[in-house]
């Protein structure tokens, strides 16, 4: 007689389709499966377990019609607008918020029949790369638990690691999806901005803000791609072309990647990205894995140039902070977010409770924001950093449209997972180093993915992030599914 527990335990371990296809599938017990791990929390990726929601949903999908994610369980960032659940983006300034409506990527996914079974840890307001400066405490990493989980999105990478579902949606605004799935072993897709609504995600910098996805495999990122992407009337921002997927290409990459989907391929490297900070773990993987698709799969490497992408750094942190001390300029109490302050003044009553309601952090972030809108700094900080975004935009386009070249295969991170200890004592900027390689395809706006690919050094298996950056998300996701069979 199989222990039930063990066995629905090993279908997590697997994608939602092998799962559901398996005899062993049974909802009830996985879902179960699920929570307890959830409220076990053992990671602390979750701020909240919605376990009755859970169950009321799972029951009300028997009366939904077949789709690949009916009756499969989900994690979500607080990030996410979620109707009657608290969303907290982990500030104490929002703890007490509960949303009136869902997101429209949260709802598209629950009309399939996803079960949301709770919402995730993550920096606060999204600002972060640790998951560590949030008002619910820090996300540890399941692989490792003297590491960091990676952020902003790091309870979402860290609730699909420790399998308490089967994915997780996340922001990613300059690679809070990529960097904590790349530290947690996961695959963490962000496809191009307008793609996904972002109606109902709670706002950071929100020419840059993108819904990205956090699954085992490529094809499961793929599905729930499908399931939410496309144009939503309460986003303007949203493109009025979106495709899905076509899925059976990928299928008959993962039955054999060598079907020539890369032969003569253009693969980039951009020589930009060898940086001082790049740890040579990383460096081994990336030309090991150079060479692997060189020998396997007969793609065609070449290193090319991105001239503009060594300002991506500082242009992101210009952009990213004056949209967020824009958009956060409506937490003052009165509009939203907690009220504090007993103050009669009105001045002295924002100022009270924004400085006790946000954390250092995203204070940090405001106060520089702030100061790059300003009439005196607005053309040599805000300006000069829109027009340096489009030189960047353009180098990609250059490479990836005019020349030819399919994909640029770069590192996720320039470390592998750091250590807690060791991140804690960092300097701001020296945090803001860690998302130097996937800033920029954030500011261009285009589809990005990080795969875990497998280490095997010396007898000790680990997984380090590659990053995919492509044109379209067809083109990204296929160039994934070969990546994911890579074996060192
Ligand atoms: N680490 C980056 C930041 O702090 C990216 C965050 C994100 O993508 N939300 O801004």
């Amino acid at each position: 007689m199989p222990n039930s527990s063990i066995e629905t335990g090993k279908l997590l371990s697997t994608c939602f389709l092998k799962a559901k296809a398996s005899p062993l599938f049974q909802p009830e017990q996985v879902l179960s499966h699920c929570l307890r791990k959830a409220e076990e929390n053992k990671y602390n990726a979750y701020i909240k377990v919605c376990s009755e929601y859970a169950k009321t949903k799972l029951h009300q999908t028997q009366s939904k019609p077949e789709h690949p994610l009916r009756g499969i369980p989900f994690a979500v960032k607080d990030a996410f607008c979620t109707e009657g659940i608290n969303t907290t983006m982990a500030s104490n300034i929002l703890r007490d918020y509960i949303p009136p409506y869902t997101a429209t990527v949260v709802k598209k996914l629950e009309d399939a029949g996803a079960i949301m079974i709770g919402k995730t840890n993550m920096d606060e307001f999204a600002m972060g790369s640790g998951t560590i400066f949030g008002a619910f405490g820090e996300t540890r990493n399941p692989l490792d638990e003297t590491k960091i989980s990676g952020g902003s999105s790091g309870g979402s990478a860290a609730a699909v690691a420790e399998e308490s579902c089967f994915f997780s949606l996340g922001t990613d605004t300059g690679g809070s999806v990529r960097l904590p799935a790349s530290y947690c072993g996961v695959v963490g897709f962000k496809p191009s901005y307008g793609s996904c609504s972002r109606y109902g995600m709670i706002s950071y910098g929100s020419s840059l803000d993108t819904c990205g996805i956090f699954s085992k495999t490529v094809k499961e990122s793929a599905i729930v791609y499908n399931t939410m992407c496309g144009t939503d009337y309460n986003d303007s921002t949203t493109k009025i072309d979106v495709t899905t997927v076509d899925l059976s290409s990928l299928e008959s990459i993962e039955k054999d990647f060598n079907t020539g989907i890369l032969k003569n391929t253009k693969i980039g490297i951009p020589l930009e990205y060898f940086v001082d900070e790049l740890n040579d773990d990383i460096v081994s993987v990336w030309e090991e894995t150079i060479k692997w698709l060189q020998d396997q799969t007969g793609a065609q490497i070449e290193y090319v140039s991105l001239p503009h992408t060594k300002y991506a750094l500082s242009t992101y942190y210009v952009i990213a902070t004056a949209e967020a001390s824009s958009n956060l300029s409506r937490y003052d109490g009165l509009r939203y977010g907690n009220k504090v302050s007993k103050k009669q003044d009105l001045l002295s009553y924002y100022l009270q409770n924004r400085t006790e309601g946000f954390g250092k952090e995203v204070l940090r972030r405001i106060v520089s924001g702030t100061f790059a809108l300003s009439v005196d700094k607005y053309d040599t900080f805000f300006k000069k950093a829109q027009q340096t975004r489009r030189l960047i935009t353009n180098d990609f386009y250059q490479l990836l449209q005019d020349q030819g070249i399919k994909y640029l295969l770069t590192p996720c991170t320039p470390t592998p997972a750091l250590d807690r200890d060791a991140f804690t004592k960092m300097s701001p900027v020296e945090m803001y180093v860690n998302d130097i390689f996937t800033v920029p395809s954030s500011l261009a706006g285009i589809p990005a993915i990080s795969v875990p690919i497998e280490i095997n050094s010396k007898g000790t298996k680990s997984k380090i992030g590659l990053q995919l950056i492509a044109l379209d998300e067809q083109s990204c996701l296929e160039g994934a599914t070969v990546l994911e069979k890579v074996k060192l």
